[in-house]
């Protein structure tokens, strides 16, 4: 017999980590998350991602509630992310106890040294570790056997609302770290495992992350997570052309608000940059 299928709820969330404050181009992430789930009646989440030990600035997210509150959003808020370890250490434990990671005591300098191309997040690792006996007395990053998870899952894909539909590669990058040598996670598995928990279904984020999804979608897959869609959204440009930053003279949006600027009405002056092209 037929039947309708049930319609998905429409969840997104803004992960903004407190390293430092939130400016223009972090407000347009947020809106473009608030409003795709609010024209389809759906949640907007808020999730700290305070796990990056010693730049984390905890007394940010207070600021970053101020600053959404001043941008007219509404949110939930869900647990940040260092209430979450013991989720990442399960994972690990699922991913090793498959023999899909090694240990990786490479440094930056190593890595860049041995590399022999470049990959979206810089040298690409050449798998030096998955090759020699790493020292064992190093510290030591986790990282995913690319070659055999992929052998694991076989061909992925997924579906970005506005690229369309993708193959998963996420060979560009090389193993990618899974869990970091001062943390108990990377970004890429700390954020896949936590949109999975929050039942995050449409997965917004700038244009910048696109290539970190190949990676996520090949997690989900080894993990057993449910899979959402994406909306990879453009980056706000500064007038050179280059991705806004603080360091760059992009001012905070905390700054702006205790200026006694009209947050509403930078809010609408960024809608008008998320064109209906999609983009
Ligand atoms: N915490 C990440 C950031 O601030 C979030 C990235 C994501 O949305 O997946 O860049
Ligand atoms: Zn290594």
């Amino acid at each position: 017999m037929w039947q309708k299928a049930p319609a998905v709820e429409i969840v997104t969330r803004f992960a903004p980590s407190p390293n430092g404050p939130l400016h223009l181009g972090h407000a347009f992430a947020a809106i473009v998350a608030h409003d795709r789930a609010r024209e389809a009646g759906g949640r907007f989440l808020l999730r700290i991602e305070d796990i990056d030990g010693p730049r984390s600035r905890p007394e940010l997210a207070d600021t970053f509630r101020r600053d959404l509150e001043w941008l007219g959003l509404e949110w939930e808020e869900v647990p940040a992310q260092s209430t979450r370890l013991e989720s990442y250490e399960a994972a690990t434990a699922r991913l090793r106890a498959e023999g899909l990671v090694y240990p990786c005591t490479c440094t930056r300098r190593e890595i860049a040294a041995a590399a022999t191309c470049e990959g979206p997040e810089g040298p690409v690792y050449p798998g030096t570790c998955k090759r020699g006996a790493p020292d064992p007395e190093r510290p030591a990053a986790l990282r995913l056997d690319l070659e055999k998870a992929l052998e694991a899952t076989g061909n992925l894909g997924w579906v970005d609302e506005i690229a369309g539909e993708q193959g998963a590669d996420p060979r560009a990058g090389g193993d990618p770290v899974v869990v970091r040598k001062d943390l108990p996670a990377s970004y890429h598995l700390a954020a896949t495992l936590d949109d999975a928990v929050d039942g995050v279904t449409v997965v917004t984020r700038g244009a910048d992350l696109f290539e970190a999804t190949h990676v996520h979608r090949l997690l989900q897959a080894l993990l057993g997570l449910p899979v959402p869609r994406w909306h990879h959204h453009r980056l706000l440009l500064d007038e050179k052309g280059r991705k806004l930053a603080k360091r760059r003279g992009s001012p905070a949006l905390s700054d702006r608000r205790e200026a006694g600027e009209d947050g509403l009405m930078l809010a609408r002056q960024l809608r008008l940059q998320h064109l209906p092209s999609g983009t």
